[in-house]
């Protein structure tokens, strides 16, 4: 298995928290190479920090090779001008890892704010489907290259108080869907990761930095960890070429 990571090179956004950061991690034990975008560039550096230990530690011969780009995938210009930013050593990337996204507020629909609609769509879709368009040319062109979006169980159930970020993870899966349709005749796998509760900054950020309610959503459930969702996006990278691991439903013992 992880022989297939080897040398590999990972472009994956939201790479400064949570479970982007965690995959950055993992992978660079496996011996890939990785791209690691996101705004915060503070951020961004100690998660490469980390990923080269990671990488030292495991004493593999390949990989290693990191790359930190600040990014905001909601800005097309930022993304049109990636390239300029990777050594042409990176340029080819072999797996995207979509995970950049985010839920902000809980709200009732006739409450949500205008810039609250606005973000999630433009980061959570609009940004998905702007770095897998950046990609996907080149993946057909080298008849290679895996798609791993980051969807969410609430993309398969509905919520109250969550109806724009539900849509759109919704809009992940239905893109991820019909992207994995368009390219049935070609090597290119597409993948989507549907995690349950994750435990990371994604609370804090759906309650607008309030610690306690964040750490409320936790209270009788043991929530996954950023690793937990880290392994099967790298378990799903690290399949034989013929396999493509659609969808990934996982979820806290404790959530249904
Ligand atoms: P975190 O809030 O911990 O991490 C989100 C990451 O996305 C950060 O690295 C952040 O970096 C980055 N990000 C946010 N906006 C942008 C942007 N405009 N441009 C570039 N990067 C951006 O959340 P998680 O790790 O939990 O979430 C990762 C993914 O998993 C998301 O798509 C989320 O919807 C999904 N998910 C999470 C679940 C959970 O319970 N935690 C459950 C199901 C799905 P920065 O601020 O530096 O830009």
């Amino acid at each position: 298995t992880a022989s297939r990571l080897l040398g590999k090179t990972v472009l994956i956004t939201g790479a400064s928290a949570g479970i982007g950061a965690a995959t950055a991690v993992l992978f660079a034990k496996g011996g890939s190479n990785l791209i690691l975008l996101a705004r915060r560039a503070d951020q961004l550096e100690k998660v490469a920090e980390a990923a080269y230990a990671a990488h030292r530690a495991a004493s593999v011969q390949q990989g290693g090779q990191i790359v930190t780009v600040q990014l905001d995938v909601t800005d097309g210009s930022q993304v049109a001008a990636l390239w300029s930013k990777v050594p042409p050593g990176l340029r080819a990337v072999d797996i995207l890892v979509n995970n950049a996204g985010g839920a902000h507020g809980i709200d009732r629909v006739g409450d949500i704010q205008e810039k609250d609609v606005d973000t999630m769509f433009a980061t959570n879709v609009l940004g998905l489907i702007s770095l897998t368009q950046l990609l996907i040319k080149d993946f057909k062109s080298r008849n290679a290259g895996h798609i791993i979006n980051l969807g969410s169980i609430a993309g398969r159930e509905p919520y109250a108080g969550g109806s724009v970020y539900c849509a759109s993870k919704a809009a992940v899966r239905a893109f991820t869907a019909s992207l994995l349709r368009e390219v049935v005749d070609t090597p290119i796998r597409v993948t989507e990761i549907q995690p349950g509760m994750v435990e990371t900054e994604f609370s804090l950020v759906r309650y607008r930095g309030d610690k306690s309610a964040a750490d409320k959503v936790y209270e009788g459930i043991r929530p996954l960890t950023a690793e937990d969702i880290a392994e099967e996006i790298v378990w799903a990278a690290a399949r034989p070429p013929h396999v493509n691991i659609a969808e990934v439903f996982v979820l806290p013992v404790n959530q249904a």
